[in-house]
């Protein structure tokens, strides 16, 4: 199989008229579609349930955008025994034929772009060049598991033996369950589901509630990609009912998971158990939150570090793993550079992300405002409120851009992860100082560095400990083949979505030794 070279998938330019009108007709498209509802998949039949889950828009909670079938115990006990089914003719089918099928779903979202864009702004309430570099993100996702997969079917590195033939390939696992959090639906699901997929493995799919329309669509492609029944199955619902359930049964050989450190760590600790009828241990891949720090010295470029520092944090409103979230700045530029992200700040428009020139939407849903809410209430007592810290009065989730300055390190907000518009502002005595804040925290995840100085650079290469650092840019970002990403610590562990090796995650090594 020949396919040309890897290469990113550009991002569209919306000041272009052409794509602006394009993009307009893709939510007037979308908005006709909201409200269906979406039943389980299970070994390609689909299944009704009575109760369902609403997601709604969080801009305008009463639009509902989808409504799914709610997943229990004998819904995961189907879907693992018709993806154990599914696994026996899979993991035979060739690797070439395997990389098609995502090479197809590639070719199909290509199509549909802007349609998909437009879904999560109404379902996520996603600004539309965060919607648009997700679903670039999920093509560039296909396309490199694709090549990758192939790549990996080429045995070599064996040492040859007179009189034998001996072979070395990686061969799939089993049953996956790929479970994924709401905040890029479509970029984390796929990049789990195909990877397991293209290597030969079969899944159950459990997405986040409040996402599960978008995860829905994209299942739908790869149905329409020619993809054996039973080889993806999708069951929404609740987590701690699906989702422990499809974690705890003995059938599942492996689980990929991305969220929130509290669900990983119990997800970890559930997956150890052996429990009857099961025949492995499971393997476990975990990426969990992030409290990443950008630092910035008194040689840096302030311009440049405030547009990014703004980018990092408030870049869909604050609720990225990867998000900027503690700004950790050397003493002598301390005031300068507060005021320029502060001044940056108030020029942060708030809204719904219908409106191209929104750059903070809402947050998710009422739990998310709540618990943010809440944070900004203690980093009042524990530091200096600059900007923000309330609720816009209008309709849906929102929350003005928040900027603490003066917090210590210890605070509980430079501590916990906020996942909303809140930046706690720090003062380091000097770099080193910056460093030493940056790594006190439990999580690993990403990590910036601004200065001018090219050893002060590379002692923040070699010190600063989190999965992705990016030196004189934002924490956000990761571009799939470029930035392989996945964190340290609590973050998790490390599997380096888009990297060379990501993959190896849901294969073994089988060596073959014949005589002849
Ligand atoms: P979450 O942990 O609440 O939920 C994630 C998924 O787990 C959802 O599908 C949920 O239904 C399911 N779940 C919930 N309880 C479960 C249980 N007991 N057993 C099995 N599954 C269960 O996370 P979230 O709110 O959807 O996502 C936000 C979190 O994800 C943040 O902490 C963020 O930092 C993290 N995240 C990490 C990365 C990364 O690559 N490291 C990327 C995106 C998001």
């Amino acid at each position: 199989m020949v396919i040309p070279p890897f290469s990113n998938e550009p991002l569209t330019d919306f000041f272009t008229n052409e794509n602006r009108q394009g993009f307009l007709a893709a939510l007037s498209r979308v908005k006709n579609a909201l409200g269906q509802t979406y039943p389980l998949i299970i070994g390609g039949r689909e299944i009704a349930t009575t109760d369902v889950i609403r997601s709604v828009n969080p801009a305008h909670p009463e639009q509902v955008v989808g409504c799914h079938a709610v997943a229990v115990q004998e819904h995961v006990d189907q879907a693992v025994s018709a993806a154990t089914a599914a696994f026996r003719s899979w993991s035979r089918t060739s690797v070439e034929d395997r990389a098609a099928v995502l090479l197809r779903a590639a070719h199909t979202i290509r199509g549909r772009r802007h349609d998909l864009s437009a879904l999560m702004v109404y379902e996520l309430g996603k600004a539309w060049d965060e919607a648009d570099g997700e679903v670039a993100e999920v093509i560039d996702l296909m396309e490199w598991y694709a090549r990758q997969a192939l790549r990996l079917a080429v045995m070599d590195g064996i040492t040859p033996v007179r009189g034998e033939i001996n072979r070395f390939r990686y061969v799939p696992l089993g049953v996956g369950a790929i479970i994924s959090p709401w905040n890029f639906p479509l970029s984390l699901t796929t990049g789990m589901m195909s990877a397991a997929v293209v290597t030969g493995n079969t899944v159950v799919v459990k997405p986040a509630e409040t996402s599960s329309t978008s995860v829905a669509w994209l299942v739908n492609i790869f149905r329409e990609a020619h993809l054996a029944d039973g080889v993806i199955n999708l069951l929404t619902g609740w987590g701690e009912v699906a989702g422990e359930a499809l974690v705890d049964h003995p059938g599942v050989r492996f689980i990929a998971f991305t969220g929130s450190r509290e669900v990983g760590s119990r997800i970890y600790e559930r997956a150890a158990r052996v429990t009857s009828g099961q025949r492995w241990l499971k393997r476990v891949q975990l990426e969990m939150g992030g409290k990443n720090a950008v630092v910035v010295d008194e040689t840096a470029d302030l311009t440049r570090a405030t547009r990014e520092i703004i980018t990092g944090a408030f870049g869909f409103q604050g609720q990225k793993c990867s998000a900027g979230s503690r700004a950790v700045i050397v003493e002598s530029v301390y005031d300068d550079l507060v005021s320029r992200i502060v001044e940056a700040a108030k020029k942060l428009k708030v809204g719904d992300p219908i409106d191209p020139t929104v750059m903070v939407g809402p947050v998710i849903d009422d739990t998310a405002e709540e618990k943010i809410l809440d944070y900004i209430q203690l980093g009042r007592h524990e530091s200096d409120l600059l900007l923000g810290g309330e609720k816009p009065q209008m309709e849906g989730y929102f929350i003005q851009p928040t900027i603490f300055g003066g917090v210590t390190p210890d605070a509980r907000i430079a501590q916990e992860e906020i996942f909303g518009p809140v930046l706690a502002v720090m003062k380091a005595r000097d770099f080193e100082h910056g460093i030493e804040i940056a790594n006190d925290t439990d999580y690993g995840l990403t990590g910036s560095f601004f200065s001018r100085d090219p050893e002060r650079i590379a002692l923040a290469r070699d010190t600063i400990r989190v999965g992705n650092l990016y030196i004189n840019r934002r924490s956000t970002g990761a571009m799939m083949g470029v930035h392989p990403f996945g964190g340290f610590n609590m973050s998790g562990t490390d599997t380096k979505g888009g990297g060379p090796d990501y993959l190896l995650f849901y294969l073994q090594g089988q060596s073959i030794g014949e005589v002849l």
